[in-house]
């Protein structure tokens, strides 16, 4: 088989490797056929990662189940799962109480995608390896595209987690979503779809603002921080001064959800902070816990995930289009027609 391995900035490669095969009784072998970019693949293509190439990429797919172990029960040859960024064993006193991502049965940071924890591979393989298929893979809800919902793995079902619990019993909140890439408009999405009114959308991204306008945002590709003008702000870009943004723009005792992965340092306005009251949340999310509330609510049909999805390439345009700076661009592929 091969793996997509990306080589250094905004390169990527097919190299051979051996077939993973079932090798414990609890493990599963599955074949991606819509596996999509991360947020966060777009600085690691750019180079701006933590982690030196090169490395097996790709960490969100929706996936065909090839093969199983004797003790596997919730997922048979043939299905179409979920695989979820991160690996968990579903049985550790952390997995139990909903921490995937932090799993005590594999090492700190086990994930797809990026050499952290292990090396499990990425999800832009022919092949992948699931080592505790019962606990980590979703089924895919009848009805529900593969293309839409690639993203299932981490963003989609993060964006569901970052802002649905804190609207779905308030949905007169102002939000404020400050993002670079689908994350943020999927909240958009969501906060739609869950009643509400008042979301303000920023992003320098023509497209992008086009697309959460087409969500219901009132959009701004840049803003000064917005003196007590949000009851809840999402932040999604990376970069601490956006964050610094969001935090600065929140009603007294507001809450700012972030989705992470800000590789650069930066400082934040901590004693505006503090005069104003707030309560920030930045995590890996424990992705597994969500996923299946996230396509529940994708099965309602009051979101349009699909039209976040900025390309469909086939599988073997992996290593030319993933370079080329694509928002959301999905690759897929059929198994069964030995492609
Ligand atoms: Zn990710
Ligand atoms: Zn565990």
């Amino acid at each position: 088989m091969r793996e997509l391995i990306y080589t250094g900035r905004w390169t990527a490669e097919w190299r051979e490797a051996a077939d993973p095969k079932v090798d414990g009784a609890g493990e599963a072998i599955v074949a991606p056929i819509a596996a999509t970019t991360c947020d966060v693949d777009s600085q690691i293509l750019a180079g701006r990662g933590f982690i030196e190439p090169p490395f097996a990429i790709g960490h969100e797919c929706v996936a065909q189940v090839i093969d199983v172990g004797d003790e596997v029960t919730t997922v048979l040859p043939g299905d179409i799962v979920v695989v979820p960024w991160s690996i968990s064993c579903g049985t550790c006193d952390r997995c139990r109480s909903g921490l995937h991502a932090h799993c005590a049965n594999v090492p700190h940071m086990a994930m797809y995608g990026a050499p952290l924890g292990g090396s499990w591979g990425g999800l832009f393989s022919d092949l992948v390896k699931v080592p505790y298929a019962d606990a980590m893979l979703v089924p895919l809800p009848q009805g529900l595209d593969p293309i839409a919902m690639a993203s299932a793995s981490d963003n989609w079902s993060l964006a569901w987690r970052l802002v649905a619990p804190h609207v779905s019993s308030r949905p007169d909140m102002s939000v404020l979503v400050i993002a670079r890439g689908s994350i943020g408009l999927y909240v958009c999405d969501i906060a739609r779809a869950l009643g509400v009114g008042d979301v303000l959308y920023v992003d320098p991204d023509e497209g992008h603002r086009a697309l959460a306008e087409q969500f219901g945002a009132r959009t701004l590709a840049e803003t000064a921080p917005i003196h007590q003008g949000f009851d809840f702000a999402v932040e999604a870009t990376g970069r601490v001064d956006q964050l610094a943004l969001a935090a600065q723009s929140l009603k007294p005792e507001g809450f700012c959800e972030s989705a992470g992965n800000h590789f650069q340092p930066g400082e934040l306005p901590l004693i505006n902070m503090y005069l104003n009251s707030m309560t920030m949340r930045i995590g890996r999310d424990n992705v597994r816990s969500n996923i299946p509330a996230a396509l529940e609510l994708a099965a309602t049909g009051k979101v349009d995930p699909r039209a976040v999805v900025s390309h469909v390439f086939d599988w073997e345009e992996l290593p030319d289009q993933l370079t080329e700076r694509h928002s959301k661009p999905v690759f897929v592929r059929n198994p069964d027609s030995g492609s």
